[in-house]
């Protein structure tokens, strides 16, 4: 079931449903688009209608922030927990790992996706990453990559580019894509490749993420600002 947060219709499954459904999409015909919005992107959204009828198209739309968590409850119409896109990732690949279904990473900057993939082949015995593309090409280089993604025709595409490119590239490419399932992964590349930390577990569980990259990286702050925005906004709505 789909929840409204401020115009973005996010899904209330916990992330065993989500995991379930995403290899659901793999096993099945279609074309399956996902996305993993966190408050910033709802504020984004209320400025870019494109982007929040792209949002709104998605297959899976998880909520990534505890933000949305917290909206959701606040608008009494509850969602269960985070489902953080990485986390989702990484247990879709827990399962695909002894099976024939292939991924490619698309995002980042040189080199990231190439490590990341790396990382991800070692953790995850067995996982078949076909291709890789860092996340800086100009419009023939799309077409290259284009071609050779539709030549390995990957199940899974991960689209990490930074919202909102990532999620108008996949509704603008995916028809012309010889694959099953995008997702759009944010920063995620940065976080396989090791080049940034997630969160303490302890952190991740009283939903203080965003803390604690806020004191790795005080310069989020500037994006952080929209969150008590986001706040005030659906305190409102109700
Ligand atoms: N990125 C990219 N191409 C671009 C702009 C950004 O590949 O033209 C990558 C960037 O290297 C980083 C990610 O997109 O890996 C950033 O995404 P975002 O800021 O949304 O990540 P978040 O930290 O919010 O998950």
């Amino acid at each position: 079931m789909k929840v409204d947060i401020l115009g973005v219709n996010v899904d209330n499954d916990d992330m065993n449903k989500a995991v379930n459904k995403v290899i659901e999409y793999m096993d099945s015909d279609g074309k399956y688009k996902i996305y993993t919005p966190n408050p910033e992107f709802v504020m984004m959204s209320i400025e870019d209608e494109e982007f929040k009828g792209i949002l709104n198209k998605g297959d899976l739309v998880i909520p990534d922030g505890i933000g949305i968590v917290i909206a959701s409850k606040i608008l009494g119409k509850k969602i269960p927990e985070r489902v953080a896109g990485y986390d989702l990732v990484q247990n879709v690949f827990k399962r695909i790992k002894k099976t024939n279904r292939t991924v490619y990473l698309l995002g980042a900057s040189e080199g990231v996706a190439i490590k990341a993939a790396d990382k991800m082949r070692e953790i995850h015995k067995g996982l078949k990453i076909v291709g890789v593309h860092d996340g800086y090409f100009d419009e023939n280089e799309e077409k290259n990559i284009m071609e050779s993604i539709n030549t390995l025709k990957p199940d899974l595409l991960l689209v990490g580019l930074g919202a909102p490119r990532q999620e108008k590239w996949i509704d603008n490419n995916i028809h012309k894509l010889n694959i099953k399932v995008a997702i759009g992964v944010g920063g995620s590349f940065d976080g396989m490749a090791g080049n940034v930390k997630r969160a303490p577990l302890i952190f991740q569980k009283l939903g203080l993420e965003w803390f604690y990259r806020l004191i790795k990286q005080p310069s989020r702050i500037t994006r952080m600002i929209k969150l008590p925005v986001f706040l005030i906004k659906v305190i409102k709505e109700r």
